[in-house]
């Protein structure tokens, strides 16, 4: 599994859902996003990027160094807040203003 959904930071907007290529996300009945199956989804980190509390975290594997460390984003305004938490739960953040996009 690549992803892992907290559904306590879902707020059922589905955008998660729209992106998925695989279809793989569902809604509870609670309204809740969560996985239909775990073990078919690639990675391609197309909902963590739609979704904007930060519900979805993507496990960074061993292969890109990630030991076990995990990436969410959340959005505000039009700062994405990018947070990469590893094991000890040693948090790095990046902010990036969408504003600024095109300067790079
Ligand atoms: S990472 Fe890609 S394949 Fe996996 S659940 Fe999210 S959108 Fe679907
Ligand atoms: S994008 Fe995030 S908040 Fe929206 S349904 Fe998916 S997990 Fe929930």
């Amino acid at each position: 599994m690549s992803i892992r959904i907290t559904q306590s930071k879902c707020v059922g907007c589905g955008m998660c859902i729209e992106a998925c290529p695989g279809n793989l996300i569902k809604k509870n009945s609670d309204g809740k996003a969560y996985m239909l199956h775990e073990r078919d989804c690639w990675g391609c980190t197309s909902c963590i990027k739609e979704c904007k509390t930060g519900a979805i975290r993507f496990f960074l594997g061993a292969d890109i160094g990630g030991r076990g460390s995990t990436l969410s984003v959340s959005e505000k305004n039009n700062i994405s807040t990018w947070k990469i938490e590893d094991p000890n739960e040693n948090v790095k953040i990046i902010e990036v203003n969408k504003n600024d996009a095109n300067k790079y």
